[in-house]
């Protein structure tokens, strides 16, 4: 018997349901500090009944689970209910759509190391999860964030270990709960970072994720990956075409990622909403072998419109919910490789020097 035994049909059906072909996640899980970072930015008040209302407009867009396969949600919002009193947990079956749940709690420093850090969470995580399995979530996600730095020599060995180690620990508790874990790996760019290093460092590192994700007996078919893609950072004078970006993620995740794996849902990671959907359609369309399907589990590249049409305004809902849809559309043809460009904002969504 795995730890996984008792739930290995479904791990694998909701594994694969979530990377349905035009269709990818919705990663509505902003903690509660992040939301108000969001807010702050159309001069919206961060408290529950905001963060509640907001949360509303997306689950309940008309027809949202077209191009939406499942929702990341914090804590606070997977308990919360719309203005009607109906769970927002049945809202989204109703629309076909999967819940899922952010489990990490946040990174914390590792001593030794020039501010490079891992992920904190496991203590209590089984309990956790399953109480979110009860209340109707089918997987989950944990970040570790990975720094890249040329200067400071990162990522470091330790750091690495130290994540991939920790990811594999909250993949395997995960799946003893019934939920799919997703794995998310997001790179923390330095600006001036080559498209080379980024390549390099992802290698490393992904490569040491599915060693230790082998060791603790994860069952690769009922996981996702939740990457970056490879791309220079922002100030870097070497521009890379969508082709360029498309075909050097695909390269880096064909010698590190196991078939096994059913699909890797891309985050956006400050790309612009246009950007984020004209790479993924390059990575469809591109002439390579990919035994996975391609994918997102986009935040900002699927909110950025939608928060700055509403405002905080009920008469603004509508407008709000159309430029969610537009984009999880986009989205949604850019993981058949059909989307034909043009629709959403080129506005970069980058953040420099954000602490995770
Ligand atoms: P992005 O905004 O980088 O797409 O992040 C996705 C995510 O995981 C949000 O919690």
């Amino acid at each position: 018997m795995e730890h996984w035994s008792q739930y290995k049909d479904e791990l694998i059906a909701t594994a694969k349901a979530l990377v349905t072909p035009g269709k990818g996640i919705l990663a509505g899980d902003e903690s509660t500090g992040t939301i108000g970072k969001r807010f702050a930015s159309i001069q919206v008040e961060n408290n529950e009944e905001n963060r509640r209302s907001y949360r509303e407009l997306l689950f309940t867009a008309p027809n949202f689970g077209h191009y939406i396969s499942g929702v990341i949600t914090f804590e606070e919002t997977l308990y919360h209910k719309t203005s009607q009193g109906k769970p927002f947990v049945d809202v989204m079956k109703e629309a076909g759509v999967i819940p899922g749940i952010k489990v990490d709690k946040g990174v914390t420093p590792i001593p030794g190391t020039k501010d490079e850090t891992s992920t904190q969470g496991l203590d209590s995580l089984l309990s956790r999860c399953q109480k979110y399995y009860e209340t109707g979530a089918r997987f989950a996600k944990w970040r570790a964030v990975i720094k890249i730095s040329i200067a400071d020599g990162c990522p470091s060995d330790v750091a690495i270990k130290e994540n991939a180690w920790g990811l594999a620990r909250y993949a395997a508790i995960c799946q003893q709960a019934g939920l799919v874990p997703i794995v998310e790996t997001r790179k923390f760019l330095w600006m001036e970072i080559t498209l080379l290093k980024t390549l390099t460092s992802d290698r490393e590192v992904l490569y040491e994720v599915y060693y230790a994700l082998d060791q603790q007996h994860v069952l690769l078919e009922g996981t996702l990956l939740k990457p970056n893609m490879v791309l220079p950072g922002t100030d870097c004078k070497d521009k890379a075409s969508p082709k360029k970006i498309a075909e050097c993620t695909v390269r880096t995740l064909q010698r590190t990622v196991p078939a096994a794996v059913p699909g890797i849902v891309f985050l956006s990671g400050g790309q612009s909403e246009e950007e984020a959907s004209v790479n993924l359609n390059a990575m469809n369309q591109v002439e390579m072998v990919k035994p996975w399907k391609l994918s997102f589990s986009y935040g900002r590249a699927l909110q950025s419109s939608c928060l700055k049409a509403w405002q905080g305004k009920a008469e603004n809902v509508r407008a709000a919910q159309e430029a969610f849809l537009a984009r999880a559309k986009a989205n949604g043809e850019a993981t058949l490789g059909k989307y034909a460009g043009g629709t959403g904002n080129n506005e970069s969504l980058f953040v420099k020097d954000y602490k995770y």
